[in-house]
């Protein structure tokens, strides 16, 4: 079989530091494995526009914003394709279908649905295209026949929804799509990277983001507020690690080679945890070691950026390019999933012949 990858982004604003330990950083890693035939990488505004109906321009406007930080980050339009959901009719069609497939109760347990829904204080008022927007989800996976799909924790409820849509609807209509596997990054705090408030999930929605496009003052004014232990007031004090922001990150991100660059007297994290836990090492000292390694790498990404924000034409070149290409592949599955649910009447001559038949009977 196939391997094929889909995944993606919501262009509700520019991606940030989450998104690239969780998400972005794999995709690019994946892509230049070469083990993976077909690589589809959807800007997902259908699904921004389901929170977002009379916010309209803030999704068209951070399309491109989406698109520039995937490419700032190595994604290569020669090998994976960029693509925009809208563009690609075929994929509301099929959602359509698949929403007989699935029930309000089934949507209703949906952890991270429910989630999001406190976040958006919806409650009642919730909109039908948010509700069920896991549906449309699976809509995406499965039109591009993916077989594996790289996302953060926060979305392994959805995949889970597309695998027991693929089932029933094999079950009901007989085998016609892929079942995808959720791929997580394997440092686990990479998959759920706190904000820089210290809550849950830095999230565009949440306002507690160090964005890939933020310059270095910018990087290190956040760095430097980020949360860490309420009770370690003096340098002196034991400090705890649980929690703590600043160890969060360095979870994700430090490397021992960083402690020879910038921080020689720790010759690793464990090391320097246990003085911050015994007391004596300042909460200033580990951020500023945090400030260089985020420094370090995200430099690179946003020097990229610069280059590909010179030629904005091309960018929307690549993403028109990138959803023709898509189209074509979300229409052969809608001709699967037309024939297996049987409503490609007018090509069902062996249909046609025996409905006349039935009628030939009665003169
Ligand atoms: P929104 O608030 O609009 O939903 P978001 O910040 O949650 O925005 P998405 O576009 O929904 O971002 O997510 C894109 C991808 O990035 C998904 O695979 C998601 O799991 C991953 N991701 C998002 N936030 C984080 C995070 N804090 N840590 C790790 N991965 C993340
Ligand atoms: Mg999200």
């Amino acid at each position: 079989m196939e391997k094929v990858i889909l995944t993606g982004d919501r262009p509700t604003g520019r991606l940030h530091v989450g998104h690239y330990a969780g998400a972005v950083k794999r995709r690019v890693e994946i892509q230049d494995s070469g083990e993976y035939q077909k690589i589809f990488i959807i800007i997902a505004d259908a699904q921004a526009l389901t929170d977002n109906a009379d916010n309209h321009e803030k999704v068209r406007q951070n399309i491109l914003e989406v698109a520039l930080d995937n490419l700032a980050c190595g994604l290569d339009p020669m090998k994976s394709t960029l693509f925009v959901q809208t563009q690609i009719p075929e994929l509301t069609e099929l959602a359509f279908y698949y929403m007989n497939l699935v029930t309000v109760s089934r949507l209703q347990r949906n952890p991270t649905v429910k989630a999001e829904i406190q976040l958006r204080n919806f409650e009642a008022s919730i909109p039908v295209g948010f509700f069920t927007y896991p549906i449309s989800q699976a809509a995406d996976i499965t039109a591009f026949k993916a077989t594996m799909v790289p996302v953060g924790e926060d979305q392994l409820p959805m995949i889970e929804q597309t695998r027991e849509i693929v089932r029933k609807f094999n079950a009901i209509y007989g085998e016609t799509l892929a079942e995808p596997e959720a791929q997580l990054v394997e440092n686990e705090t990479c998959s759920r990277l706190p904000g820089i408030d210290g809550k849950a999930k830095m999230s565009k929605s949440l306002n507690n983001c160090i964005y890939l496009a933020d310059s270095p003052e910018e990087i290190k004014s956040k760095v430097m507020s980020m949360y860490t232990d309420p009770d370690h007031l003096k340098v002196s004090d034991p400090g705890n690690i649980e929690g703590n922001t600043v160890f969060t990150y360095l979870d994700a991100f430090c490397k021992e080679e960083h402690f020879s660059r910038y921080l020689k007297e720790y010759s690793n994290l464990q090391e320097m945890k246990e003085h911050y836990k015994r007391g004596g090492l300042g909460d200033v000292k580990i951020k500023k070691f945090l400030n260089e390694i985020l420094q370090e790498e995200l430099e690179p990404i946003r020097r990229k950026r610069k280059e590909y924000e010179k030629d904005i034409f091309a960018i929307y070149e690549i993403l028109k390019e990138g959803s023709i290409k898509a189209r074509e592949e979300a229409a052969d599955t809608l001709d699967k999933v037309r024939a297996a649910v049987k409503i490609n009447y007018f090509d069902d001559l062996d249909l046609i012949i025996k409905q006349q038949a039935k009628y030939r009977n009665l003169s």
